[in-house]
């Protein structure tokens, strides 16, 4: 699989994909106000920004500025606060539990074992994700089913967290992504064109090559099943979806 192409051929249904997207997003909109768009700046995310914007639906995307983000993130972050016509509100971790964190475990704490990986994320994903959604009545996210095992059951509408969650490109595919972006001009995360099809933190993301799965360049000296940031898995306990 190459990571990137601006002439992938969408779904044969894409048009009817496009259209239920399109309504899911006024839908939400309308009746789950106040809600956000939590975006990695990944492809997907993109598209729904764009979308958005196209349909004149002022809903605010929240970006985690994990600390550690690559530079063509933070290049894309800066393009899309000059151009978006809805507000973009960044969220960066508490930078006291950043710096215990670091100085008690080492910058590549990451790496040495899942538990410390996911405290990684925990306090530079998770906790700010929970800060951003506070007071909101509902996210959307641009999980799509076809990413990886984990995910192959994505609803469009998952009402089983404390907030309800959109995910409106669940059914959508790598191709109807890329045509989207494609055909409407979409300001798109560099890395892509260097085989990134998920892009996170500059240590914790790398390249994939032909054949990989989608979510390959993520953790990769991880289990498959321990890959998951922490903001998509449940977790009641702190009532937050994280
Ligand atoms: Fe830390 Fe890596 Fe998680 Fe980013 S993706 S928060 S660097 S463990």
């Amino acid at each position: 699989m190459g990571a990137i192409d601006l002439h992938a051929r969408p779904s044969p249904d894409f048009e009817r994909k496009l259209r239920e997207t399109e309504e899911l997003l006024v839908r939400a909109a309308a009746e789950f106000s106040p809600l956000v768009q939590a975006s990695s700046l990944g492809a997907e995310d993109t598209v729904l920004t764009h979308l958005a914007a196209q349909l004149e639906l002022d809903i605010p995307v929240v970006v985690l500025d994990t600390g550690l983000l690559h530079p063509e993130t933070l290049d894309l972050l800066e393009r899309l606060t000059a151009t978006s016509r809805a507000p973009v509100r960044v969220y960066q971790p508490v930078q006291e539990s950043v710096v215990h964190f670091v100085a008690r475990e080492g910058k590549d704490a990451m790496y040495r074992s899942v538990e410390l990986r996911k405290s990684c994320c925990h306090l530079r994903k998770v906790e700010p994700l929970a800060r951003a959604l506070e007071g909101q009545r509902a996210w959307i996210t641009g999980l799509r089913r076809e990413q990886s095992a984990a995910r192959a059951e994505v609803p469009l509408v998952d009402r089983s967290e404390p907030r309800t969650k959109f995910n409106p490109l669940a059914a959508w595919t790598w191709g109807d992504v890329w045509h989207y972006i494609g055909a409407n001009g979409v300001d798109y995360h560099p890395l892509h064109d260097q085989f990134f099809p998920s892009i996170g933190c500059a240590p914790c993301t790398r390249a994939i090559s032909l054949g990989e799965d989608f979510r390959a360049g993520r953790w990769w000296w991880e289990e498959e099943n321990a890959k998951e940031c922490g903001l998509h898995v449940k977790d009641e306990s702190q009532g937050v979806p994280a």
